[in-house]
């Protein structure tokens, strides 16, 4: 065996999730290592990968403890000022707006790449992170005092050892901790597309059956456009020529943003959620997507990742300041229960709702129409669900 770590905490997995959580440990005092399968240039140099994260506003003040804000350009920043879900060819559509003059905007949009890479530059000033790039996960070992993960390199050990590595995690599994999934049988086809009219920093949702498309304003007249759809028509979708291409985008948002033109890749991705049975196991804890791998159509993905790292730190600190062993079994306890009452009814809702507005049953199509209806009549609801969108705001 070549290389051998110890830390206090180790963290499979340099995603977003697993990095906002080493930086956190890291500026509490604590001694980090964090493994990634990829090399470090490619956590460096994140590639684009076409998600744009919509994120509340408790998740923008993370990023901004994290230092992530202060690294970005103010373009790269973009404010939705209102949201609109709408049903088919109905002309009823359920608004979301702030609260108040005082929050702007309901929620911003920033590039996933961009947040990894500004994520990897404020590493680098954390002489108490250790980096292990270019090494898998291959297998778990524990002992009462310590856990560890053994990679093709070598013998990772730590008190803790946290899983961040996706909502497919190797180490999930490797714990023996049980995953119930979701398979919506689709994908989502993801891109950007420039456009003649002004969005005005509105998030559009149609349920157009066969497909579900999320226009989400970006800076200047641009939008990251989301379009779910059975796989062969996404692949369809994501390989026809370019001019069709923007012809039918155009024909689906019924002309509302102008002529459009596709000036990205086309990205897909399979819809599958994930709700990790446990998220703690002895000696061990699960954060980011590992934890709970929602379905993107809500846009709460990330914003539970951040959640359950600062819960997580939290929980570790609160150990360490009372003489506790970092892994103590009622400290992670308390990590489990909190952030599965935080996220446990939202991703049933998710799934509930996805599975409601994709279905061609008549009868579900009148119940899309009527909860618009209802729900547009109904201040207390949506005041509801936008306290969702802009908590901590
Ligand atoms: C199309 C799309 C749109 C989305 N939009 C939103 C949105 O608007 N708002 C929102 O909040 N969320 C959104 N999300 C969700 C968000 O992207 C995820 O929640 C987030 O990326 C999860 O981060 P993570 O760090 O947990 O996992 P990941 O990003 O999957 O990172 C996991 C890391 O672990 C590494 N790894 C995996 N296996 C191993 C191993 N065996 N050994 C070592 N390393 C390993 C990987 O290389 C990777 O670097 C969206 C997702 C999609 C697909």
């Amino acid at each position: 065996m070549g290389m051998s770590s110890s830390s206090e905490v180790l963290i499979v997995g340099a995603g977003p999730a697993g990095l906002a959580l080493a930086l956190s440990l890291a500026r509490a005092g604590l001694r980090v290592a964090v493994l990634e399968q990829q090399s470090e240039a490619m956590l460096a140099e994140a590639a684009d990968d076409g998600r744009e994260i919509a994120l509340h506003h408790a998740s923008m003040q993370m990023l901004e403890t994290l230092g992530v804000l202060a690294e970005l350009q103010a373009e790269q920043i973009a404010p939705i000022t209102a949201a609109r879900v709408a049903n088919g060819r109905s002309s009823r559509f359920l608004d979301f707006k702030p609260k108040s003059a005082q929050a702007p905007a309901i929620g911003y949009l920033i590039s996933n790449h961009l947040i990894r890479r500004a994520l990897y530059r404020q590493l680098q000033n954390e002489p108490s992170i250790r980096l292990l790039c270019e090494q898998r996960m291959r297998s778990v070992q524990r002992s009462e005092a310590q856990a560890g993960v053994l990679t093709d390199q070598g013998e990772h050990q730590a008190q803790l050892l946290v899983a961040a590595d996706s909502r497919h995690s190797a180490t999930r599994q490797a714990l023996g901790i049980a995953a119930h999934m979701h398979d919506f049988g689709k994908t989502m086809l993801v891109c950007r597309a420039e456009h003649a009219l002004d969005h005005e920093g509105i998030a559009w949702e149609w349920f157009d059956l066969p497909r579900t498309i999320a226009a989400l304003p970006l800076h200047g007249r641009c939008v990251s456009l989301a379009i779910t759809l059975p796989h062969a028509e996404a692949e369809q979708l994501a390989t026809m020529p370019e001019a069709r291409f923007n012809e039918t985008i155009c024909q689906w948002l019924e002309h509302r943003l102008g002529p459009m033109r596709l000036v990205s890749p086309r990205w897909r991705y399979p819809l599958i959620a994930t709700y990790a049975q446990r998220f703690i196991a002895p000696r061990a804890a699960l954060v980011g997507d590992a934890a709970v791998g929602m379905h993107p159509v809500t846009a709460h993905g990330y914003n539970f990742g951040l959640h359950s790292q600062q819960l997580l730190t939290q929980v570790l600190l609160q150990s360490q300041r009372r003489g506790l062993d970092l892994a103590d079994a009622s400290a992670l306890r308390r990590y489990e229960r909190r952030h599965r009452a935080y996220t446990l009814p939202l991703f049933l809702a998710t799934n509930a709702i996805v599975d409601l507005y994709t279905s061609r049953e008549p009868v579900a199509r009148f119940a899309r129409d009527l909860g618009i209806a209802l729900s547009s009549r109904l201040p207390p609801f949506k005041q509801a669900v936008l306290r969702q969108l802009t908590r901590g705001a």
